[in-house]
């Protein structure tokens, strides 16, 4: 690997991008933080500023963008302060950038995290949104653009720690019957649909194992979160829904499995912390210390495995189905979910009527091919009228 390497941290003051500075903090003389962006957070992108001195600091909003100038100190003049999405774009294929962490949350990561694959970057790839939305132009990008697709989310992480070096994007050719996916089960597992209705953001927002954004968070307790990974996985790993099963595993200790034709099962276990996966991912074919207390079996003593429950969470369903529907659907799976998680944290819907709008909005739609990005894009921008739609007419 080149000395030093030049990272872009695309959504840099979120859970992930925090977990990713602290590795690069660890690392003064493997890392540096290029570019960092946010959507609005003055205060944190302020104090990343001091510590990190970044070429660029994109602030999406432009007001955001402007009191975070106002507020620079003298020796903040080292960072440049841009704004808007053209900016976004272009640190995610600045030419002196060699790795890109695409760590936005939503649909707004889809054309940073396209940009920095089509300009041959190291993509590290939190944002599992783009691949949905897009996979097999995403895909196509990373091809096109020569760049390196390192999977992030844990569990994509441990089944590419679990796959063979060599593999090309067939699981029969390397003797794999099936990957494994584990989910933790999130904070409501063993709930029925009517424990179910009353729930409140809060609870929904606190995860028994990991500390993570406020969407991802409702998306485990919908266990929608398992069911835009099982599509992540798909187009990752080049795989059929049915070569993956699904595990629950409420001890999130082991973060995936690959099952060989033999018998074996390999495994990737440890802590629920994020940058065990991001200094993988950044260190990558190395390794290197990511400030993870090592994993104490002792401590752990027992580890449960049991099948979803997609009764009191039909999202894992309702994502298969888009999935299987193929084109516009997924697209539109995630954008309904997006308008209904940002509705129940608002608490404008109840957490059950979550799954409820995503299928109305996914029985309206008539799939398209998406052979254009502007064709995701326009399905995208219409799922989500079309929620808002649907919130307002009917008390769901
Ligand atoms: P977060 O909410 O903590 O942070 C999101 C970041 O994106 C922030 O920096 C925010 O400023 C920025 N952002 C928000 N809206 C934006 C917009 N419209 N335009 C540009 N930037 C915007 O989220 P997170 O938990 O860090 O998750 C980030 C991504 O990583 C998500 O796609 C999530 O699914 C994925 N992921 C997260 C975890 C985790 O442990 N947190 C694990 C696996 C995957
Ligand atoms: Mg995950």
């Amino acid at each position: 690997m080149a000395s030093i390497q030049n990272i872009t941290v695309l959504g840099a003051t979120g859970s992930i991008g925090q977990n990713t500075l602290d590795v690069i903090r660890r690392h003064p003389d493997k890392y540096r933080a290029f570019a960092l962006t946010a959507a609005r957070s003055v205060e944190q992108m302020l104090a990343d500023i001091a510590e990190f001195q970044p070429r660029y600091a994109v602030m999406v909003d432009p007001q955001a963008a402007q009191q975070l100038n106002n507020q620079l100190p003298p020796d903040g003049a080292a960072t440049e302060i841009l704004s808007g999405d053209e900016a976004l774009a272009m640190v995610a294929s600045h030419e002196e950038v060699d790795q890109v962490m695409a760590a936005i949350v939503g649909a707004a990561g889809l054309l940073p995290s396209l940009a920095a694959a089509q300009s041959g970057k190291r993509v590290l790839l939190a944002n599992k949104e783009s691949l949905v939305m897009a996979g097999p132009l995403f895909m196509q990008a990373v091809e096109q653009g020569k760049a390196e697709l390192l999977p992030i989310d844990s569990e994509h992480n441990a089944i590419f720690q679990s796959m063979p070096e060599s593999y090309t994007g067939e699981l029969s050719a390397h003797g794999i019957d099936k990957i494994l996916l584990t989910a933790s089960g999130g904070p409501f597992r063993g709930k029925s649909r009517d424990d179910l209705t009353a729930v409140t953001p809060e609870q929904a927002v606190a995860h028994p194992n990991w500390s993570m954004g406020a969407k991802i968070s409702v998306d485990s307790a919908t266990l929608m979160n398992k069911g835009l990974e099982l599509i992540e996985a798909c187009f990752l790993f080049h795989c059929l829904p049915e070569q993956v099963q699904v595990v629950v595993h409420p001890q999130s200790v082991i973060h995936s499995m690959v099952q060989y034709c033999d018998g074996s099962v390999i495994a990737q276990l440890g802590q629920p912390d994020m940058r065990t996966p991001i200094a993988y991912g950044l260190a990558w074919p190395e390794r290197v210390e990511a400030g993870v207390k090592s994993l104490d079996l002792f401590e752990i003593a027992q580890l449960d495995f049991m099948p979803p429950d997609e009764i009191s969470f039909p999202c894992l369903r309702l994502a298969k189905e888009a999935f299987a529907a193929g084109g516009t659907m997924p697209a539109v799976l995630n954008a309904a979910n997006e308008v209904a998680v940002d509705a129940f944290l608002r608490q404008e819907l109840s957490f059950t009527a979550i799954p409820d709008l995503i299928e109305q909005v996914m029985k309206r739609h008539a799939v398209q091919q998406i052979e254009q990005l502007q064709t995701v894009l326009d399905a995208d921008r219409w799922a989500r009228n079309c929620a808002q739609q649907l919130m307002t007419e009917e008390s769901l």
